[in-house]
């Protein structure tokens, strides 16, 4: 019983010290009134955190750079901080240059992995700014750049990746490529080739060649959208793709579950990249993107890292066949 009042006393002790000033600073209310907010300090409201729509049109030739797009995407260069979540660990995470799949290095870095990052070689610029973060994080960071839509390129970037990382426990196949077709009639073989062959050949390239090195508690990770359940008229090869992504996730969760390896999925809905911006979406859609969705806005790469660690984490040790979802109230299943 003693014991016990001692490390209450002491419990309340830490919430003092960590407990900022300004918790009970005043805050308004939804009907606008004036209150005391006495129970918390960092509420952030989601409808006014990020930019909104209109925004410029802007348009850069495929695949387009982060660096230039305006307003620039928040991949959570300033705002992440890790908690050792993922020490030691080590993940390849393909189109880590930018985007979603940076949000996703800089959080596994912070967290305390070593990551190695695969992009095309015109997003040189790009993949510079990632690797230092990875460096500033105090991790080790391997550059690999290629084109993912061939065979043998895939298996040498695992090879690599393994190599140069001592093993391989956290893969992420983000790598993505969308082109907006009004008319299906538009899409010739080669674009049709191109989206299938980055979006579902890599995958199945890449995860054959890492499995002979993923241990039990590895974590394969891929990208879905909404676009799986909800596709738009313009986005016919794209939609498909990760309506593909979803069922291979569950597919490969199922075989790879007894083995004691991981597949889940992320399904973001509007995400400010630069996938948008270089074909993506129409100069017309672009200027509203996100504009629909109940928060009014588009998400930023930031706001998606959290589902890739917890997936990847020793915490999420239970969830497999997953498709978490981060679409801001959009195109639900
Ligand atoms: P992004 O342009 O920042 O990232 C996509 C990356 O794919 C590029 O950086 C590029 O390195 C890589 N890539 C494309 N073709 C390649 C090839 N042939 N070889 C090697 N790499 C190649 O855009 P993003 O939106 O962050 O995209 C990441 C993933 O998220 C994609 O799978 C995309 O489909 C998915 N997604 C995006 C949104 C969104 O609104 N932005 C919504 C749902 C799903
Ligand atoms: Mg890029």
């Amino acid at each position: 019983m003693n014991e016990q009042i001692t490390r209450r006393e002491a419990l309340d002790k830490l919430v003092d010290i960590i407990t900022p000033e300004d918790s009970t600073k005043n805050q308004e209310n939804i009907q606008g009134e004036t209150f005391k907010n006495e129970s918390s300090s960092n509420l952030e409201d989601p409808t006014t955190k990020h930019p909104k729509p209109p925004f410029n049109k802007q348009f850069q030739p495929f695949p387009g750079l982060a660096a230039k797009m305006d307003p620039v995407p928040d991949h959570g260069e300033e705002s992440y901080v890790g908690s050792g979540r993922l020490t030691g660990r080590k993940a390849l995470v393909t189109g880590g240059d930018s985007g979603i799949g940076r949000a996703a290095v800089i959080a596994f870095a912070r967290e305390g992995a070593d990551v190695a990052i695969n992009y095309l070689p015109d997003e040189e610029s790009d993949a510079r700014e990632v690797i230092d973060l990875i460096k500033k994080a105090g991790r080790k960071a391997v550059a690999i750049p290629g084109d993912i839509r061939d065979e043998a390129f895939c298996q040498r970037l695992v090879s690599e990746a393994v190599s140069q990382l001592g093993g391989l426990d956290i893969l992420v196949n983000n790598a993505g490529h969308q082109k907006s077709n009004q008319s299906i009639l538009d899409i010739s073989t080669e674009d049709f080739d191109r989206t299938m062959k980055t979006n579902l050949y890599a995958p199945f390239w890449i995860i054959k060649a890492a499995l002979p090195h993923l241990k039990p508690g590895s974590s394969i990770i891929g990208l879905s959208s909404v676009q799986a359940y909800d596709p738009s008229a313009d986005l016919y090869d794209y939609a498909q793709t990760k309506a593909a992504t979803t069922s291979y996730v569950k597919s490969l969760a199922k075989q790879l579950g007894p083995k004691g390896i991981r597949v889940n999925g992320v399904a973001p809905g509007p995400v400010w990249t630069a996938l948008e911006v270089s074909g993506g979406q129409t100069q017309e859609k672009l200027v509203e993107f996100g504009g629909d969705t109940p928060l009014g806005r588009p998400g930023q790469p930031a706001e998606l890292a959290s589902i890739f660690v917890q997936f990847a984490d020793n915490t999420g040790s239970f969830a497999t066949g997953q498709i978490y979802g981060s679409a801001g109230g959009s195109g639900q299943p």
